[in-house]
């Protein structure tokens, strides 16, 4: 079959390749490609934050968690598999996502920071976007997709090139589909170096403000803020200095480390992530969007399960 993804982010790159190997013909159109999408501002951790429902979101992050993982031998992939923790200042219930992460156990004395009494470790993958993406385009160019810088205003106007449709405009769907239930989560991140410790550190606490620590080969990710609802695109330098002061919690004493970027980027929202399918006469798409702040961690899940939507090449 013939197939067109909209989108070129993490959504839409991971999908075009699961469907190339799966033999079918596939263009890519996407208004913006990286480095300038949202996927390109993720921190990014496996970790299903703010998205929904847990029972598909379980099953969707459980198979990428596998695949990042398998990835993470390819050195041009920008994945590290590493050992991090999530603190509390109050005993926690187990993570409702536990069943993803085999390596989960409760965090030791030594790997807590002062003032927090509790944690859980478990290892994850750490994705470095920038190097990540232009990796699966590299993989989906050398499978014969083909990609075109190219914004789409209907479904129509999509379908006019091929009868079947994979959407993963991401927070485009509002207008692309009229979805009014998407809404910009905003978010923002500093990036620094050296890295000051090893792995990632997490609080997510909302009434602390949530603070977390990724560290990558050569820099590292300090986050960070969820504004639901803020469109804007300009960095907040009160944001980032908020963030350094959160951060500084997590971190020991006297840690030294220099600013060298300071990002925006808005996470597409939606109370559930939409994948399903939508049929007008012969003419089909598969919509895949609104993963939240968890676009990454279900990228390869969700793929898959679009894949398996679209059907065999016949
Ligand atoms: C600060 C921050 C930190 C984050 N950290 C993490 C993390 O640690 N782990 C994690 O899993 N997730 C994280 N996320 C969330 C993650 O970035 C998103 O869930 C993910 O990027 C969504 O990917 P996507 O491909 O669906 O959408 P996008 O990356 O937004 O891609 C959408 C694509 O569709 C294109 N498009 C839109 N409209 C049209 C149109 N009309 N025609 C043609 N093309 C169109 C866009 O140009 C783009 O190419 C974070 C996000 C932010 C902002």
């Amino acid at each position: 079959m013939r197939i067109l993804v909209l989108g070129g982010g993490v959504s839409g790159l991971s999908c075009g390749l699961r469907l190339l190997e799966a033999g079918h013909t596939v263009e890519l159109w996407a208004r913006e490609l990286t480095p300038h999408t949202t996927s390109d501002v993720a921190a990014a951790v496996w970790y299903p934050y703010r998205a929904f429902p847990q029972e598909r979101v379980t099953g969707w992050a459980r198979r990428t968690f596998d695949v990042l993982s398998e990835l993470s031998v390819h050195p041009e992939a920008g994945i590290q598999v590493v050992r991090g923790v999530e603190l509390f200042t109050e005993p926690p219930p187990e993570p409702w996502w536990a069943s993803c992460v085999p390596s989960l156990r409760a965090a030791t004395g030594e790997e807590r920071v002062p003032g927090y009494a509790h944690g859980y470790s478990f290892e994850a993958p750490i994705i470095e976007m920038p190097r990540y993406l232009p990796f699966l385009q590299s993989r989906f160019r050398e499978r014969g997709g083909r990609i075109h810088q190219r914004e789409v205003r209907s479904l129509d106007e999509a379908w006019r090139e091929s009868p079947v449709v994979v959407n993963c405009t991401g927070l485009g769907a509002r207008t692309l589909v009229g979805d009014d239930s998407l809404f910009p989560i905003r978010g923002e991140v500093l990036r620094v170096a050296p890295p000051p410790v090893p792995g990632f550190i997490f609080d997510e606490s909302e009434e602390r403000g949530i603070a977390y620590i990724i560290s990558r080969a050569n820099d590292c990710i300090l986050g960070g803020t969820a504004e639901d609802g803020n469109a804007s695109l300009v960095p907040d330098a009160a944001n980032a200095e908020a963030i350094l002061v959160r951060c500084r919690r997590l971190l020991p004493t006297g840690a030294r480390f220099q600013v060298l970027e300071h990002k925006v980027g808005l996470r597409p929202g939606r109370p559930t992530v939409r994948l399903e399918e939508e049929r007008v006469g012969v003419r089909r798409v598969i919509h895949n969007y609104g993963h939240g702040g968890a676009g990454v961690t279900l990228s390869w899940g969700c793929a898959e399960e679009v894949a398996a939507l679209v059907g065999a090449a016949s």
